[in-house]
């Protein structure tokens, strides 16, 4: 019988699962975790069906490129876990499953560019979470995110742990990286890239009473990177990182090899049931099998004939997606805000919709997060510009995260739409 966690959670701080669901303001929200971010085209029909049948047909593809359920009722939630445990995206325990935290290469397997295939490497991590007890201490955020050198770069995407392939002087390496620091690394042979990256993981479990330090970031602010790889015993030196994925690179059919792969995205990451069911059809109608969720919100069908990508790319346009790294809606991030968050008081997705045009023509790289509230969900991390609700109006907060002092507060619709278009002049793109 599967346990579920049935305490009611403090909703900030918390990540939800699927055994362990978290309540808000359209039901429960059920997050599936998919390995490597890999799903067959009848596992993401599955799940769409499930999501109509059981919940609102809502779903959120989040910045760790799991998919959550929206809208789920507690009578509901047991045909949820039985229809995951059939499609093997139950997780055997609670424990388990809030540290099961890994984000893979969207194209790992696949990418001819890739240094080395790490979908083994991703593997042999999510096993060591599973077997080693300790390790089940990691607070529930903490993660783990692997690049393999290939096509689309993983580095920017938040991790407590980065494991990269690098090459050096002809062979294959692996870099661990720790938040707070990505200017240092230790390197390792891939064979021994699994050990360093448990005993990072370890010594942070260690360390962390020392400074009071919740995720690897803040320890490595207490005490410095050297401090972390030295008592995992790993020698660390300083180490240029790859540049992060553009997104011209993510969105729309791109040549992989020998095939090609299509990349689309639904805005602020908001899919319906119905979008998820069509992709899974126009995929499989042009020769593809296998879908891949990303960090960026996008979801990338590989394994395509090249010919096909195109005319793939073009008609999931016409369905309303994402499929051109230059849309302006992906210059905006928003959460679900009201009314699906309780703690939200304002409309985020409308907002940000009747937004995006302020965009047009906006230095490349300038960026807006829309926030129901200073948790900030959807970017927890500072932005050029942001918009936080609160009492139904908004504060906007220059160059900063949703918690930073705001440069206007109080805004209606219209006297944000007006703060926007005469600050965005003058703050810099990100
Ligand atoms: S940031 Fe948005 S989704 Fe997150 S708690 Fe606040 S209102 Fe809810």
């Amino acid at each position: 019988m599967t346990v579920i966690d049935a305490t009611p959670p403090s909703v900030k701080g918390w990540c939800p699962g699927a055994l362990r669901p978290m309540p808000s303001g359209d039901g429960l929200i059920v997050r599936i975790r998919i390995s490597g971010g890999r799903l067959a085209l009848d596992d993401l029909r599955a799940i769409a069906a499930l999501g109509r049948r059981c919940g609102s047909g809502a779903f959120d593809l989040s910045q760790r490129a799991n998919l959550q359920m929206r809208g789920i009722s507690d009578a509901m939630l047991p045909e949820v876990h039985d229809e995951l445990r059939k499609l093997g995206l139950l997780p055997a325990d609670v424990g388990i499953e809030q540290i099961l935290n890994i984000v893979a290469p969207p194209l790992a397997g696949v990418d001819p560019d890739a240094l080395i295939d790490v979908c083994a490497l991703v593997a042999q991590i999510e096993e060591m979470l599973r077997a080693d007890q300790r390790l089940r201490l990691l607070p529930g955020k903490f993660g783990f995110v692997v690049d393999d050198g290939g096509a689309l770069s993983t580095t920017g995407v938040d991790a407590d742990i980065a494991l990269e392939a690098m090459r050096s002087h002809g062979k294959v390496e692996i870099a661990l990286r720790l938040a707070g620091d990505s200017g240092q690394a230790a390197r390792v042979p891939p064979e021994r890239a699994v050990a360093a990256a448990g005993a990072l993981a370890r010594a942070f479990l260690t360390l962390r009473d020392e400074c009071e330090a919740g995720r690897m970031r803040a320890a490595v602010a207490a005490l410095g990177a050297d401090a972390v790889f030295a008592r995992a015993g790993l020698s660390n030196a300083p180490l240029a990182r790859r540049a992060p994925v553009a997104m011209r690179n993510v969105f729309g059919a791109h040549p992989l090899g020998e095939a090609a792969f299509v990349g689309c995205g639904a805005p602020y990451g908001r899919w319906r049931a119905d979008d998820l069911e069509r992709l899974a059809d126009r995929v499989d109608s042009a020769g593809g099998r296998t879908l891949r969720l990303t960090p960026w919100r996008a979801i990338l069908a590989p394994g395509l004939d090249a010919g096909r990508a195109a005319s793939l790319a073009a008609k999931l346009g016409r369905d309303g997606l994402i499929v051109d790294g230059a849309d302006l809606r992906l210059a905006i991030a928003a959460c679900p805000g009201a009314p699906d968050c309780p703690s939200a008081s304002v409309r985020t997705h409308e907002a940000a919709d009747s937004f995006v045009h302020l965009f047009a023509g906006a230095a490349p790289g300038l960026r807006l997060h829309v926030a129901g509230c200073e948790k900030g969900c959807a970017h927890p991390r500072p932005a050029p510009l942001t918009l936080v609700g609160r009492g139904g109006r908004f504060d906007l907060v220059l160059n900063g995260a949703p918690g930073g002092v705001p440069a206007a507060t109080g805004l209606d619709l219209a006297g944000a739409h007006c703060a926007l278009a005469q600050r965005m002049r003058h703050v810099p793109p990100s």
